[in-house]
């Protein structure tokens, strides 16, 4: 042990534990990262040349007001440059919200089971994780958070599809809960698989964004755009907001290569939304046949899959990963897998039945 005086409140967060990587094989043949909600894609060539292009570049900072990102943001979402602040993947963009709007003693709400990421960075600002439990059918109880909300509270976050159920909240019950909250406390709309979502009465942050006062949405390169690893993300806030998130943004922490591939990716739509549309075909297939083998599945709107498993979770995750495949487990609840390639389906298909018979009768729902 050494003496080192740190923050004791870091002690609630756990260490961090480094995911599986693929460089081994399984004894049956290649290993599939299915346990990060990647695109599976490579990226496109005119991102790739984009990128290539500022290579020669990055002995310069980048440009803090990433001006170009900016102006095709604005004119999609017909928003001014101040209400678009970005971060290193929206994480650091969700991170920003938490330390622009609590401190010490402030709650942060957000449903759980959700995006793992919340209950740490929200310690890490230093203010109060807020768990709400989903329903018995994996969804936002926004009733039970409406309940929940204290003097304290300051942030609320709504997943949307939620990481790591891909069940969706319905514009009504997002209204009402809306209507209820304070004006004071703000409402993020985390949008990181929005392009998946084809939920026709799902609510879309933008207008939401338009139509409430302390209402802000985060997105991500990561997922549909498949930059996870060029780490860029943005809030859609409003003014006094966005202008609270630059102040506690890490300085430059948005690469110029990061930047050119996003302006690339948005002059790319047409060809990023066939892969998404394949990806949600696939997903379907999958959901097909594990509804085929008898195992019922949320409704997932994102690009991935909850398998609620029970008890045998753990011994589901070493069959696949017996397998090659490396799903995220969550002992005792479920396991979150990635509509990846198509060899990666495949082999979660073929191994279904296999699943199906090692699952629990109790593991119900
Ligand atoms: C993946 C994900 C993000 C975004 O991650 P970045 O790579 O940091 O942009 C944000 N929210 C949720 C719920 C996610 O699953």
């Amino acid at each position: 042990m050494s003496d080192l005086r740190l923050r004791e409140d870091l002690s609630a967060i756990p260490d961090y534990k480094p995911g599986k990587t693929t460089t081994q094989s399984a004894p049956t043949g290649p290993v599939f990262k299915v346990s990060s909600n990647e695109n599976p894609y490579p990226p496109l060539p005119s991102v790739a040349s984009a990128i290539a292009d500022r290579i020669t570049h990055i002995n310069r900072y980048p440009e803090t007001a990433a001006t170009a990102v900016v102006a095709l943001l604005c004119e999609r979402f017909q928003v001014s440059p101040v209400n678009i602040v970005l971060g290193s993947g929206s994480v650091e963009v969700v991170s920003q919200l938490m330390r622009a709007t609590a401190g010490e003693g402030d709650e942060v709400m957000f449903a759980w089971r959700s995006f793992e990421a919340y209950p740490m960075l929200v310690r890490a600002a230093g203010a109060t994780p807020v768990a709400v439990p989903l329903t018995a059918d994996h969804r936002h109880d926004l009733d039970a958070m409406r309940a929940a909300i204290t003097p304290r509270t300051r942030l609320i976050l709504v997943c949307n599809p939620n990481n790591p159920t891909g069940t969706t909240i319905g514009e009504d019950e997002l209204t009402a809960f809306l209507d209820a909250v304070p004006a004071d406390i703000t409402v993020v709309i985390d949008e990181a698989y929005v392009h998946f979502n084809e939920r026709t009465d799902s609510p879309s942050g933008i207008e939401y964004f338009r139509r409430y006062p302390n209402v802000a949405v985060a997105h991500t390169f990561s997922k549909a755009y498949g930059l996870a690893g060029l780490r860029i993300g943005y809030a859609i806030a409003p003014e006094r907001l966005a202008n609270a998130l630059r102040k506690v943004a890490i300085p430059f922490g948005v690469t110029d290569l990061a930047q050119a591939a996003a302006v690339a990716s948005l002059h790319a739509e047409g060809e990023l939304s066939a892969r998404v549309a394949d990806l949600i075909a696939e997903r379907e297939r999958v959901v097909g046949a594990f509804q085929d083998a008898g195992l019922d599945l949320p409704e997932t709107q994102a690009n991935f899959i909850w398998v609620p498993f029970g008890d045998a979770t753990t011994a589901a995750a070493e069959l696949l990963e017996s397998h090659g495949l490396l799903v995220r487990p969550f002992a005792g609840e479920g396991f979150r897998v990635t509509v990846a390639e198509r060899e990666a389906n495949d082999l979660l298909v073929r191994l279904i039945p296999e699943l199906a018979a090692l699952r629990t009768p109790v593991a119900a729902g």
